[in-house]
């Protein structure tokens, strides 16, 4: 197949399947877009959209804003991530739209990205949100599903962009961008992609490959088997294989050319739990981000949502945590305790749950009795490197004290309707 080829299925299939696909943050004019989207960095649109209807009704204009000081700005964003760059990022940005811009929003990118807080991604949403331009903003879904797919074989988000951009029809540009970050938002997950139910498996790359790895012993079996039938000059028997002959037939070692042993690299795969659905709930005593100890046993009559997360204030963990924040009264309501697990000590917890006004606990797991009893520390892969850590796994607890669901493809930016759906 062509890349021609495979763009054109790939687009086709979208057109077909997705004809509309847009932002979901909420703005009514291109300043309100511009700082919805500098707000939306490692955080969930959904808490944007939270914060956003006062501070655009308090500050409608860049003029307005501009005016403002980022004491003021983050009292209103301060329940987003990262609220006090983002506030001093806002007013410097409207202060520069006022003086460089004449208030205006511009359109081009190069003027874009010349605004505090705005860097190419979201220079290239603005321009194609707003102004309908080809821009094509690379955030880590647009990447990672292009890559997969085949569409693209960059090493970094420019690279991606420029390889989409040239391929991609230009009237199809803008709007690529969302059908892609919502394949890779419900389908094509980080960490577990689902290709069984992906309709584009015939486009792309990363599923044919898995499918040569899954076959790969039977098939390697079978030609290792006839190299050792046909072609006995492959075979030999190291001297002290010869020696073992006389007591125990030893099976010949076979030469396996240079292109096979390539295929012996086994696929990474990490550790989960070995715990399951219908366990009783190991029990646990922790003291929490106030020092207060919390056991399982407080629970009893509740539904609980154990989560077990890698690191206090890391962009994923964050995420998550708000994630759960956004939906607290939600979940509160279905009769769920939520409590957050990590080897982070109390006050590393106090910091992270204050910045973020998390309503729950967490639990300062720092001699790792809770993360070892749940089965969640072992060997897991970031970023090409494999190492020991933490899985982000999430057991949800009966009121009876039994594992009623276990979660090991969590969504961060979306775990409490993940949860919510399995209700
Ligand atoms: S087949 Fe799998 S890897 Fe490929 S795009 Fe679909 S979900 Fe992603």
């Amino acid at each position: 197949m062509t890349l021609k080829e495979k763009y054109s299925g790939v687009i086709n299939y979208f057109k077909t399947n997705v004809p509309v696909a847009e932002t979901e943050l909420h703005y009514s004019n291109p300043f309100e877009l511009i700082v919805a989207v500098i707000l939306s960095a490692q955080c969930t649109d959904k808490r944007i959209n939270q914060v956003t209807p006062k501070l655009f009704k308090d500050f409608p204009t860049a003029e307005v804003m501009a005016e403002s000081n980022s004491d003021t700005i983050f009292s209103y964003i301060r329940s987003v991530s990262y609220p006090n760059n983002k506030a001093k990022h806002l007013v410097n940005m409207a202060k520069m739209l006022v003086t460089e811009f004449g208030g205006v929003v511009p359109s081009e990118i190069n003027e874009l990205v010349k605004l505090a807080g705005v860097g190419r991604k979201t220079a290239n949403v603005v321009a194609s949100v707003v102004y309908n331009k080809p821009a094509m903003a690379v955030d880590t879904h647009v990447f990672r599903v292009s890559n997969r797919l085949g569409l693209t074989k960059a090493k970094n988000a420019l690279d991606s962009e420029m390889q989409l951009i040239k391929h991609i029809p230009k009237e199809n540009i803008a709007t690529a961008h969302h059908w892609l970050i919502l394949h890779g938002r419900y389908t094509c997950l980080a960490r577990s992609p689902k290709c069984e139910e992906c309709k584009l498996t015939e486009w792309c790359d990363f599923f044919k490959t898995k499918k040569i790895n899954k076959s790969f012993p039977h098939s390697l079996a079978n030609k290792t088997k006839v190299m050792a039938k046909v072609n006995t000059t492959k075979i030999s028997i190291p001297n002290k294989e010869k020696l073992a002959t006389k007591k125990e037939p030893v099976k010949p070692a076979v030469k396996i050319k240079a292109t096979e042993k390539k295929e012996t690299k086994t696929k990474f795969i990490a550790h989960t739990t070995s715990l399951k659905v219908g366990d009783k709930a190991p029990a646990f005593i922790e003291k929490n981000q106030d020092g207060k100890l919390i056991s399982l046993t407080d629970f009893k009559g509740k539904q609980v949502i154990l989560y077990f997360y890698p690191k206090d204030s890391t962009p994923g963990c964050t995420m998550e945590a708000c994630s759960l924040r956004d939906d607290h009264s939600i979940l509160t309501k279905k009769n769920f305790i939520t409590l957050g697990v990590s080897a982070d000590d109390e006050k590393s917890h106090l910091k992270f749950a204050t910045k973020h006004e998390l309503p729950f606990s967490l639990l300062a797991d720092t001699e790792m009795k809770i993360i070892k009893a749940y089965d969640v520390w072992g060997t897991k892969q970031f970023m090409g490197k494999i190492y020991d850590g933490i899985i982000r796994t999430t057991f949800v607890i009966n009121d009876k004290g039994v594992i009623k669901h276990i979660i090991t493809d969590v969504k961060t930016k979306e775990h409490a309707n993940q949860i919510l759906a399995l209700s």
